[in-house]
């Protein structure tokens, strides 16, 4: 019964208020007329009762309703419905007199719904039973029409039947289009043969739920991933069988959980989770494909495909475990290399002629390129499986970014290229001083230095000329470092791809510069970590801008924060 449209329980709502307010206008017409209040216009139902129950019936659907809403909308419209019912028993009962009428009027009333939503045969079967009251009635003592039926019986007879094909065509709207996706999933996926034979050879698991969220069908790949009988998990609403985690086996929330999001904006969602399976977490690749109709506006269920990802995430872990080793193992000896070579070329400790200079030098270079990429390579293989090592802390990002606009200013110096930092401040009312506002962030300080400290350098490299500005503003929620330089730009085209694992664009200046590609890689994981975000704006030949977002602390959660720290380190 939820699905049926709450657009429709809405016009009937609508209908309801009109009506009794309508009911309520002739109610003062009349008392107008006769000056009183305490009327009986017996031809239209009316009394000081009808009128009593049109206004609790307005009230009910203008101001009760809306609160019963939130507990439950079927309670708060069937509910409406039933005083609609009440209005039109009392002042069928005004009009036509006999105490048991009311009662047998709100019993059809009742009778009427569940016809309306439960199909034809009940609708029949309440009209055959209005057939047996009237029966009963004609046998009433009361002085027959002339024709042998009593007029009240008639009446009821020919409302009720109204009502109840009234209701009946309305159900076209309300329950009809629920069976028809009913229908839909039944005959063209769980019952067709070709379909099951398909999705039976497949070695991907595939469940197809309906628009209920009901499993209907499921093949013996996904019986196999989920560790549970077919007979089991038929007929079960998913969340009791799909019981999916975030990949680091924290609970996912119900905004983010791929099928109930993909059910809502019925759109595709593919997505890597962990799955509970006999006691154990496996990791799933799973797939949410939404049946709707042609033009998207029906949703008929979903089908779902799930695949065993554990063995090639466990290859995956060890494959970035071996580099990460490797990287760090090699670390070493090409910091030793590094370090003779500087001695090498100290003139204070050994005297070499020009030419070996020279290519001591270039050596010297190449091993710190060396030393570089195995520490981004180490950095980038944390980043990937979460494992960057982090320690958190209240972090005021206007001192960090002072202290690097310091040091690169040297930097720059050397190239020619002019650095500039600029921090918005705030003029005191009482005193002429500005200050600078502060920036709280709850990050590691060490980590968003790493990150600052590529894009300038970045900066820098890919400027040949003009100025790098370094930036710090922000509003009350977000903490924001900007990065702009007067260099090369980039293309739209590569643009998308620059904070991939070693994307570099090629051209004539990246050719000649060094790099490893994995800097912007390793400044977004760091940022995620953060829940900051981090993007560019470019265009080829105008320079670039880098934006970092970060969540900001106000002065009183930073203080509470730190508080809660150093309790934390005490204890
Ligand atoms: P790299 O080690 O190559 O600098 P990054 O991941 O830091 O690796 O950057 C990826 C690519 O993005 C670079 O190769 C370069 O082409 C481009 N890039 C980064 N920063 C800038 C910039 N400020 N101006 C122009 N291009 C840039």
């Amino acid at each position: 019964m939820q699905n049926v449209k709450e657009k429709w329980l809405k016009i009937a709502n609508v209908y309801y208020v009109l009506f009794a307010l309508g009911v309520l206008g002739v109610y003062a017409y009349f008392a107008y007329k006769q000056q009183t209040p305490d009327i009986k216009i017996e031809e239209y139902g009316l009394s000081s009762l009808t009128a009593i129950v049109a206004i609790a019936t307005i009230a009910y659907c203008l101001i009760i309703l809306p609160f019963i809403k939130r507990y439950s909308i079927w309670i708060g419209y069937v509910t409406g419905f039933a005083f609609y019912g009440m209005l039109c028993s009392v002042a069928t009962e005004q009009a036509i007199g006999g105490p048991y009428e009311l009662y047998f009027l709100v019993l059809i009333l009742t009778i009427n719904i569940f016809a309306a939503l439960y199909g034809l045969a009940a609708g029949m079967s309440v009209i055959g039973l209005i057939a047996i009251i009237f029966a009963m009635e004609i046998s009433n003592t009361t002085e027959p029409t002339s024709f042998g039926l009593h007029f009240d019986a008639i009446y009821s007879l020919l409302r009720s039947s109204l009502t109840v094909v009234l209701i009946i065509l309305l159900r076209k709207y309300y329950v009809t289009q629920l069976s028809d996706k009913n229908n839909y999933i039944e005959k063209y996926l769980v019952k067709n043969e070709v379909v099951k034979l398909l999705t039976n050879s497949l070695s991907d698991g595939v469940i197809i739920i309906d628009q209920n969220e009901v499993i209907r069908s499921i093949n013996p790949a996904a019986v196999n991933i989920l560790g549970q009988e077919a007979k089991d998990i038929l007929d079960l609403n998913y969340r009791s069988v799909l019981k999916l985690k975030n990949s680091d086996g924290s609970n996912i929330s119900q905004d983010k959980e791929p099928i109930s999001k993909a059910i809502a904006e019925k759109q595709s969602i593919q997505q890597e989770l962990l799955l509970p399976k006999n006691g154990n977490d496996i990791f799933i690749d799973i797939a949410v494909s939404v049946i709707t109709n042609e033009d998207n506006q029906n949703l008929y269920g979903a089908v779902i495909t799930l695949r065993d990802i554990s063995t090639k995430k466990k290859e995956e872990a060890a494959k970035s475990e071996f580099i990460s080793t490797a990287s760090h193992e090699m670390r070493t000896p090409v910091a030793a290399i590094e370090g003779y070579l500087a001695l090498a070329l100290n003139p204070n400790v050994s005297k070499i002629d020009p030419k070996t200079k020279t290519f001591l030098q270039k050596a010297y270079a190449s091993t710190q390129h060396l030393g570089q990429l195995f520490q981004d390579l180490l950095i980038s293989t944390r980043a990937e499986d979460g494992r960057i090592v982090s320690h958190p802390e209240v972090t005021e990002i206007g001192e960090i970014m002072q202290k690097q606009a310091e040091y690169f200013a040297v930097v720059a110096q050397k190239k020619g290229i002019q650095l500039e930092f600029i921090i918005s401040t705030v003029n005191m009312q009482n005193n002429s001083k500005a200050i600078r506002p502060l920036y709280y962030t709850y990050a590691d300080p060490a980590r968003i230095q790493e990150v600052t400290n590529n894009l300038i350098d970045n900066a820098i490299k890919y400027t040949e000329a003009g100025k790098v500005t370094i930036g710090l503003t922000g509003d009350r929620n977000v903490v924001q470092i900007f990065i702009k330089d007067t260099g090369m730009g980039i293309e739209a085209e590569d643009i998308p791809h620059l904070f991939q694992k070693f994307y570099r664009v090629d051209n004539s200046a990246t050719r000649t510069t060094s790099g490893t590609g994995l800097g912007l890689f390793i400044c977004r994981k760091i940022v995620e970590l953060y829940k900051g975000q981090i993007w560019v704006q470019s265009k080829k030949g105008q320079g670039s801008t880098f934006y970092i977002n970060l969540p900001r602390l106000d002065s009183s959660q930073a203080k509470a924060k730190m508080m809660h720290d150093t309790a934390r380190t005490d204890k």
